[in-house]
């Protein structure tokens, strides 16, 4: 018989001043944001050149799209304060390079997200799903031409700005999602925020953070498409007349669309891995968004604020090791020249010294609003603190001390994740759930998928200090 914990740390008080025990004025000064939203199709030319299906096995090529995959983003200043944008993008996933790069592009504003989405029925964008093992199925031209589009996407979205207030609701889908790896902890709250216009009161744009994979048709299809958060935000943007971003969050562990049984509205229940299927878990998704904005509180915004911090990550894994080698990810390697010293390396020149990846842990405080930035897919458990307790005999390391979650890190009253933020370093398990080593947990006869697609142990432990740091001052 197993039972879970919530970890309760002590210490975990944070953000004083960010206004989570004032009531709420909608109007008065300090509630107001400016907020502009825009959106740009980035959907790959299947006919100009062959595209590289990102997400499951190597050489799967596009025949077509289904819909297009679309580029949204949100800027946000408070007045006379910070401009933060966040773009995200429907693909499987982008790396540092490119956030730092994309950047340079954009000087008019003080920080800049770039996450996705992490469909798994775009092109690859990261160099893992290639016509062979080792070799890349990046197109650089087209990763190239989205990042010479973003400032000019950033530029609409700020014409666009426009003073709002904002509402916020949480509600709980467990029923559109599944946890494709023991334990069975999901993260199931989906937060939405409204925009609502001061002048007119009409609503000005939205945004839907939820927790999943988009991978609803999974491996068969050979047509693009965004999966269920495109018609998720159409759902929402038909009854609130406007438009919305959609932010991936606590992704790993394993949260999935495949395998979710949905019904139609004649209550029929639906064939699995259709377009069908994906447009209508969407637009329950977007369903459920709507019925919990009819109880929506409205957010205190004392300050709009970031923080960012350089993060590093030892390449323990194999395979990721061996990409580096060969070339197929587009990101630079990294090496350790002394304690906590890091500089970049051509991977051929390496030897046989360990290859790192530099990558970044970010926040964004929205008054009681708060964004945990991580640059990849993250485990229930490192958000939410329910850890299985006791460890699961079979762990390779069952002594490693439980990781701090990140909200138990704040005290805000809507805390949102935002997976795949400014980068893609694979699944960040709890070092006391990695099973790479025989015997196995839950008495099976091999490891469980997450580890291989993992830099390895050391991720979670410093990605969670990495936060600690970022959020104690
Ligand atoms: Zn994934």
């Amino acid at each position: 018989m197993r039972w879970f914990i919530t970890l309760l740390l002590v210490g975990g008080t944070l953000f004083a001043g960010t206004g989570g025990m004032n009531p709420v004025q909608g109007e008065s000064p300090e509630n107001i944001i400016q907020a502009g939203f825009a959106q740009m199709d980035i959907t790959p030319d299947t006919k100009a050149a062959k595209v590289y299906i990102a997400g499951f096995g190597n050489n799967r090529v596009a025949t077509g799209v289904h819909d297009p995959l679309f580029a949204r983003a949100i800027v946000l200043e408070q007045p006379g304060g910070k401009k933060i944008g966040i773009v995200s993008v429907d693909l499987v996933g982008l790396f540092h390079d490119f956030t730092l790069e994309t950047r340079k592009l954009v000087p008019e504003l003080d920080y800049l997200v770039v996450c996705s989405t992490h469909n798994h029925n775009g092109p690859d964008t990261l160099g893992l799903w290639g016509p062979g093992f080792g070799r890349s199925g990046v197109d650089k031209a087209y990763v190239r031409s989205i990042q010479n589009r973003i400032p000019n996407l950033i530029r609409e979205a700020m014409a666009d700005r426009k003073p709002c207030k904002v509402v916020a609701a949480k509600a709980a889908a467990p029923e559109l999602l599944r946890d494709g790896r023991l334990p069975d902890i999901k993260h199931e709250d989906l937060v939405v925020l409204r925009f609502d216009e001061i002048k007119s009161g009409k609503t000005h744009g939205f945004l839907l953070q939820w927790n999943n994979h988009p991978e609803t048709v999974d491996s068969n299809g050979t047509l693009i498409t965004a999966d269920f958060p495109t018609p998720a935000l159409e759902t929402m943007a038909k009854r609130l007349g406007c438009k919305g971003i959609y932010l991936t969050g606590t992704v790993g562990g394993l949260m999935t669309t495949i395998g979710v049984k949905v019904k139609d509205k004649a209550g029929k229940e639906l064939a699995l891995k259709t377009f069908e299927t994906m447009n209508r878990l969407g637009e329950l998704l977007g369903e459920k968004a709507l019925g919990a904005l009819k109880e929506a509180k409205g957010v205190s915004i004392s300050q709009l604020e970031y923080r960012s911090k350089i993060v590093h990550f030892p390449v323990e894994n194999k395979g990721y090791q061996a990409f580096f080698k060969l070339g197929a990810f587009n990101r630079k390697a990294f090496v350790e020249t002394g304690k906590g010293q890091f500089e970049s390396i051509q991977p051929a020149d390496s030897g046989d010294r360990k290859f790192w990846m530099q990558s970044e842990v970010g926040w964004i405080g929205l008054g009681d609003a708060e964004f945990f930035l991580v640059p990849g897919e993250i485990y229930p458990e490192l958000v939410l603190g329910k850890y299985q307790d006791p460890v699961e005999p079979g762990a390779d390391f069952p002594e490693a001390p439980l990781e701090k979650s990140l909200f138990s890190m704040s005290k805000a009253k809507w805390k949102m994740t935002v997976g795949l933020a400014n980068d893609e370093v694979g699944y960040i398990i709890p070092k006391r759930q990695w099973d790479e080593k025989a015997p196995f947990c839950y008495g099976r006869e091999k490891s469980q998928y997450g580890e291989i697609n993992s830099l390895g142990n050391e991720t979670a432990p410093r990605l969670s200090e990495a936060f600690r740091e970022l959020l104690a001052k």
